[in-house]
């Protein structure tokens, strides 16, 4: 394997904080984490990193367990791919002919989309997408982890489950009662029906915009021993484990991504 042939380690979540907090050199050492609870971790995801020993942690969304799951960013998906141009209720429109303006368009509705309220997010997107005829039920059935297939990978030691919170919402559209309610119910399920506690979080929509130096705050006064964003960045010496940055790795940028960590030494 590429990452261990240029020396560097799997570690776990729970390793990684132990050292950061004892102060402990982490260099080269790679942490996998992967969001949301998709049910190909479990089908793909976990007899690779079981063939190649590799720890990794799951963040799962309880409510993609539950079912009711509001997919929007499958459904945006779904839409940019079969369009040629959006066009929103309030006349703004996004072109999306080619896979270039495809991938811009998503990321600009995305944003439209993250600023709705999330209380009242249906709604909004039914209003938003007035001129589609769009299944907002869809994915539900397919996509998220079984409570069996979690408790089946709960008991592997190389697998940490973590708590991305019960619904998904961004944080920006909730208040702090709001934000403790969704990651408080979403510890209790997991503890109902699979038996474990979780000690690591990570945020909804983590990037910069979506996750504030308050909401930092908030998430430690929970207890996590660490909280992931999805700001791009290494972990180093001195760096917050309520606030880790990570590196987004796609079939294209592995490489690169492990390069990035070599070179950090
Ligand atoms: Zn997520």
């Amino acid at each position: 394997m590429y990452a261990r042939k240029h020396d560097c380690t799997f570690i776990s979540l729970d390793e990684l904080s132990e050292s950061i907090s004892k102060k402990k050199n982490v260099r080269r050492c790679i942490v996998v984490t992967l969001d949301d609870g998709y049910r190909d971790n479990y089908i793909n995801g976990a007899p690779l990193f079981r063939k190649l020993n590799v720890p990794y942690t799951i963040y799962v969304c309880t409510k993609m367990v539950k079912g009711g799951m509001l997919y929007w960013w499958e459904i945006l998906e779904k839409l940019v791919l079969e369009q040629d141009k959006i066009v929103l209720a309030d006349g703004r429109s996004f072109n999306c002919s080619t896979k270039e303006e495809k991938e811009q368009a998503f990321l600009d509705i995305r944003e439209v989309i993250l600023k709705l309220p999330q209380s009242s997010l249906l709604e909004g997107l039914k209003t938003l997408f007035k001129n589609y005829d769009i299944n907002y039920g869809y994915g539900n059935d397919e996509l998220g982890l079984t409570w069996e297939q979690i408790r089946e990978l709960s008991k592997e030691p190389l697998c940490t489950i973590g708590n991305h919170t019960y619904s998904h919402s961004a944080f920006t559209g909730l208040t702090d009662e709001e934000i403790k309610k969704d990651i408080n119910y979403a510890a209790s399920e997991m503890k109902n029906n699979v038996g474990i506690d979780m000690h690591h979080f990570a945020f909804p929509f983590g990037e910069a915009t979506a996750v504030s130096k308050h909401d930092v705050e908030l998430v430690k006064h929970l207890g996590f021993k660490t909280s992931a964003t999805t700001n791009d960045g290494l972990i180093c010496y001195g760096t917050n484990l309520l606030e880790l940055p990570r590196l987004f790795v796609t079939e294209k940028n592995w490489k690169n991504v492990i390069d990035r960590v070599i070179k950090n030494c």
